[in-house]
């Protein structure tokens, strides 16, 4: 089985359009990843990974609900995968509609309004600028990663004893920026902001 750094750097490598090893048991996943609903690539897509080897995970403005943690569960305890990749994206209707919210004090109604609230938390916990709407989605990726760890014990557990890690990263549809990751697992490329 990969470790999370392994796992890391083929996904970052598919990403950067390098060829990946082939070496994966393809009965199980490789990693999983949560991604806002609205993104228009999914996973296998951004990380050059083949159909079906990730375990994809979608909200909208990648709100933690009992169904994300139920397939974060899933991935961790069942599929034993040891990544997680949490992936916000540029040009994201969720950023743009909390955003709208802090300028003007006008929330969506109905569900939507829970994700942006979320968005809007994220904002103020990361202190983040309103005016970038990339800084906004970093913000919002990372707080997302950390709302995870809080709130599924099987994956803090596998963190702590170092058997899975958490990257939080942003695709602008040609870059992956990573943020910050939890765990044994790093990014070479940038400079982070290690959160646990
Ligand atoms: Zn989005």
């Amino acid at each position: 089985m990969s470790n999370p750094q392994e796992t890391w750097n083929r996904l970052r490598a598919g990403a950067d359009g390098l060829h990946a090893p082939n070496d994966t048991d393809m009965d199980r996943p490789v990693a999983a990843v949560l991604r806002c609903a609205d993104a228009k690539m999914a996973g296998a897509g951004v990380f050059g990974q083949p159909a079906g080897s990730l375990v994809d995970l979608s909200s909208w403005g990648l709100t933690v609900d009992t169904s994300v943690l139920a397939g974060v569960d899933f991935a961790v305890e069942t599929a034993e995968v040891p990544l997680i990749v949490v992936l916000g994206h540029d040009d994201c209707a969720a950023i743009r509609a909390a955003v709208k919210a802090w300028n003007h004090a006008e929330l969506p109604d109905g569900a939507m309004r829970a994700a942006v609230e979320g968005v809007l938390m994220s904002l103020v916990g990361r202190g983040a600028s309103v005016e970038s709407h990339a800084h906004v989605a970093a913000a919002h990726a990372v707080e997302t990663g950390l709302s995870l760890l809080k709130r599924s014990p099987a994956l803090t557990h596998r963190v702590d004893n170092g058997t899975c890690g958490i990257v939080c990263a942003t695709y602008d549809g040609a870059v992956l920026r990573v943020h910050a990751t939890m765990g044994d697992v790093r990014d070479a490329s940038t400079a982070l902001v290690e959160c646990v």
